[in-house]
């Protein structure tokens, strides 16, 4: 509890209702530097890396009237988590990027804080390449991580930006069960047989006037279910990753270079919770 109230008062609250468009919002890029700098690049951004060591750097331009927003999950399993922190931040410190935390993020940040974690999920993999970075960079990164808020209401209430999801009486929110569900969607609270939380499809059942773009759920393609987008396209798993322009609702995508780990569960959207009523498209 001591450390839920103390982490809560150093996040930024959600309530971004006046940043309005134009937003490049993002899905999980889980370390694939190279497919965000595509990415970027294709969105009309400058987004480059040079020098080695403590002087690696990132160099980035916006484009005029853009901002880029991610839905979390920067960190695990791709191969260059610190060039994609080193590209956020960039962006960040010039007012050009907002970012939700990732349940990814979440328990990297634990492990920068020197708790105990289990190194697991790709963690093993970010831990790795963050043991050559230095002091500097990893406590900017801490910082960075720890202060985010856990969800983004953007543009006039239009727009909420949320890892997992969220649902339409917790926009603007911060509490503890909030944040559980940004971070990790509807779940049953048990495992399945691979020992994966079991999830469900909270998107089946929102019935929200704000559109809700989150990540998380890997999926073949980007689609519109109830005014809900989810924009993880698997990336790290050899799939793509995935931008929503924000009004214009068009939809840009980059291919993987690889697969960079193995996926443990078939892409695609989670069952609908038993009991929840019929879907009713959109
Ligand atoms: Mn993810």
């Amino acid at each position: 509890m001591t450390h839920d109230a103390k982490t809560t008062s150093q996040r930024e609250h959600p309530d971004h209702r006046h940043v309005a468009g134009g937003l490049d919002i993002i899905g999980d890029v889980h370390g694939c530097a190279a497919e965000l700098q595509a990415l970027l690049h294709k969105l009309g951004y400058e987004a480059r890396l040079f020098g080695s060591g403590e002087g690696r750097r990132a160099h980035v331009r916006t484009p005029p009237g853009r901002r880029a927003v991610f839905v979390g999950d920067l960190v695990d399993r791709g191969p260059a988590a610190p060039d994609v922190l080193r590209l956020v931040l960039a962006l960040a410190a010039e007012g050009q990027a907002l970012c939700v935390p990732g349940n990814h993020d979440v328990k990297f940040v634990r492990w920068l804080q020197g708790r105990q974690v289990k190194l697991t999920h790709g963690l093993d993999r970010t831990a790795h390449q963050f043991e050559s970075e230095g002091a500097a960079f990893r406590t900017h990164v801490r910082t960075f991580l720890e202060r985010l808020p856990i969800h983004l209401w953007l543009d006039g209430g239009r727009l909420a930006v949320a890892h997992a999801g969220i649902k339409e009486d917790m926009l603007g929110r911060d509490t503890d069960k909030i944040r559980s569900f940004c971070l990790y969607g509807e779940t049953s609270g048990e495992q399945d047989e691979l020992g994966l939380p079991v999830r469900y499809h909270w998107a089946a059942e929102y019935r929200g006037g704000t559109a809700v773009v989150y990540g998380h759920t890997p999926v073949p393609d980007a689609d519109w279910i109830n005014g809900t987008l989810c924009i993880d396209t698997g990336c790290c798993f050899g799939g793509k990753l995935t931008a929503l322009r924000w009004p214009e609702r068009e939809i840009v995508s980059v291919p993987a270079g690889a697969a960079y780990a193995p996926s443990r569960r078939p892409f695609g959207h989670p069952p609908v919770r038993p009991g929840a009523a019929p879907f009713a498209g959109s």
